[in-house]
């Protein structure tokens, strides 16, 4: 993807992307049912770039970020299709071992419950330098020296005593800190990072926000799934918005914003209060099998939409690194290109306010 100011430094290092994902497809399979959670999904990071995947639940935002490394339980998932190159390498289909080795080491995860990086039993200290330790970058002393400087990174006073507390010990907001320390132990080029400032207060949820701000100055890349438009709004180079298991818009943040053109993005930024959540409402049961996902609920929806694969992606005439999947943007659509793409215009400085 393109990328604005955080990125542009960085991705003059390599033309390549860091991640590039295209056609992912995810099903999930119950004895009810079988369905394809992410379904065709294509985008990629730039090194130090920040993405946000925005979406309802539902929506196959964190399938499609278990999918890249083969966290996402299978089964009841199976990941039947798609491509996955990280850092130059395919890494779809390796095997679990090679993963492995990718997972922490290179690509780290934060979850939204950081109860899931955190084990009970074990001082903090002792899982961060653990998490170095197996990805063989340091042991001993020099380990816990870097484990006492990652909590103070992540804003944790008094590290040298902390180091040695356990998990119960640490607030909510300070046990999600840690679990930032943990991911960042090893070094990762990519931190993919699950609604990690939902848990947590206002005040908690602006600090996490500037770590993360940080980061991207030191150049790891961040791939962030969130519902809230603020968040984006402070963190994100560009986005991508799911809708279905599909991607229905992709861009900068500030054309995105500015210029929100699939009518699904465009409800998401009318419905936004300050907390910016639509009621979900994407339900498996009422998303159409074929044509346009978003038909059911769409104010634009025509013949057109209906029948054969998603719409294809068509650039806008504005900004060429802005796609969106509506049949009114081809060469042939109008509708007005969707109310020239939301009279209602947001800024980023704006919403992040
Ligand atoms: S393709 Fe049709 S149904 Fe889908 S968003 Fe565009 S106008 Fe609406």
């Amino acid at each position: 993807m393109s990328s604005n100011a955080n990125s542009t430094t960085t991705s003059t290092r390599s033309n390549e992307p860091l991640l590039s994902v295209d056609g992912l497809r995810t099903f999930i399979e119950t004895e009810r049912e079988q369905f394809p959670a992410v379904d065709g999904v294509s985008f990629s990071v730039d090194r130090g770039e920040t993405v946000c995947i925005v979406g309802e639940s539902g929506s196959g935002k964190s399938v499609t970020c278990e999918s890249l490394t083969g966290i996402v339980p299978q089964p009841p998932a199976r990941i039947t299709d798609g491509q996955i190159t990280f850092d130059g390498k395919r890494i779809d289909g390796a095997s679990e071992r090679e993963l492995r080795s990718i997972r922490g080491d290179r690509i780290a995860h934060v979850f939204q419950n950081p109860q899931q990086a955190l084990d009970p039993v074990y001082t903090v200290g002792d899982q961060i330098v653990e998490a170095m330790t197996i990805h063989g970058q340091r042991s001993g002393t020099s380990a816990r020296e870097r484990a006492i400087s990652l909590l103070r990174k992540v804003g944790i006073p008094r590290a040298d005593d902390r180091i040695d507390e356990y998990p119960h010990e640490f607030s909510g907001g300070m046990r999600q800190r840690v679990a930032i320390a943990i991911a960042l132990a090893a070094d990762p080029d990519l931190l993919v990072a699950d609604e990690p400032t939902t848990a947590v207060d206002v005040t908690v949820q602006a600090k996490l926000i500037e770590l993360l701000r940080d980061l991207t100055d030191d150049d790891t890349a961040i791939l962030l799934i969130t519902h809230d438009l603020r968040v984006v709004a402070s963190l994100a180079d560009s986005v991508v918005v799911m809708y279905g298991g599909t991607i229905v818009e992709r861009g900068p943040v500030d054309t995105v914003f500015s210029t929100p053109a699939h009518p699904y993005t465009q409800a998401l930024f009318d419905s936004y209060d300050g907390l910016s959540r639509r009621n979900d409402r994407s339900a498996r049961g009422e998303l159409p099998s074929d044509g346009c996902r978003f038909r059911a609920e769409c104010p634009y929806a025509e013949p057109a939409c209906e029948g054969g694969d998603q719409p294809d992606f068509y650039t806008l005439d504005s900004d060429a690194d802005h796609s969106v999947s509506c049949v009114h943007f081809s060469p042939d659509g109008d509708p007005e290109r969707v109310l020239d793409a939301s009279t209602e215009v947001h800024s980023v400085s704006e919403v992040s306010r």
